[in-house]
């Protein structure tokens, strides 16, 4: 059985990795509007500037990258989130190497989380493009950062020895979207969704061409209301929460 979320009164400060801008959007933004509305800080650690991305063949790919940079610091605003950092990795590359774990690493350090979201390492047969090897490397390399890296001080020795960041242990996880086979924790997001939508919106590189963005996003998130057994209309992300005391 999945672990139940820890209340969110425990909860100061949360932790978002993700492999590219618009990642977080995509699967969580509405819970993380939920969690800012609480008082709750959240971060953003993004892997990669999403360099690859777009579909405008005559956009000069050298600008890419920090035209996603903003969009994702402008995504973020409107959910009140206002800490972004970028580890500069390269999109399309990203995989689970020690250096990867040894910044996420970092990260966890300086900001103590006590929850932490992540993308699901494994596939999706179901949803192939969920299962981007981007998404899949940077959930391996963020859970193994959670559990060892991060609370062992003899780990990546340079984050204590050289910049004096001591270890750190994350309560629990949320894998966004969930993992098949598992029971999943639903966040009804209905109240916060034109919030959900204004920040995918923020993506223009990336959202600008979907017309139908508002009903796509809307239905599945209503169909995951459903399975949530929540009442009719109502809409819910997903996650599998995992302890990691
Ligand atoms: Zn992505």
């Amino acid at each position: 059985m999945p672990a139940e979320p820890l209340p969110d009164a425990e909860i100061e400060r949360v932790l978002v990795v993700t492999a590219h801008p618009d990642d977080v959007d995509f699967g969580s933004a509405g819970t993380i509007a939920m969690f800012t509305d609480a008082g709750i800080e959240v971060i953003y650690c993004i892997c990669t500037d999403g360099d690859a991305g777009g579909f405008d063949l005559e956009f000069p790919r050298d600008q890419m990258a920090a035209l996603r940079r903003a969009e994702q610091i402008e995504a973020a605003k409107r959910v009140g989130v206002h800490d972004v950092r970028f580890l500069g990795y390269p999109d399309g590359a990203l995989v689970a190497s020690m250096e990867l774990r040894r910044d996420i690493s970092r990260v966890i350090r300086q900001v103590q989380p006590q929850r932490m979201l992540i993308p699901s390492s494994e596939r999706d047969y179901e949803r192939i493009g969920r299962s981007h090897p981007d998404h899949r490397a940077a959930g391996d390399a963020a859970l193994d950062a959670i559990y060892p890296d991060a609370r062992n001080p003899f780990a990546h020795s340079i984050l204590r020895l050289e910049e004096e960041l001591e270890a750190w242990s994350v309560k629990e996880v949320w894998i966004m979207g969930g993992i098949a086979g598992h029971t999943l924790h639903y966040v009804d997001v209905t109240d916060t969704f034109d919030r959900k939508i204004s920040a995918l919106r923020a993506h223009e590189s990336q959202t600008a061409h979907m017309d139908n963005l508002e009903e796509f996003v809307g239905n599945w998130l209503t169909a995951q209301g459903k399975t949530a057994g929540f009442a009719e209309g109502r809409k819910a992300e997903s996650f599998l929460v995992i302890s990691t005391p």
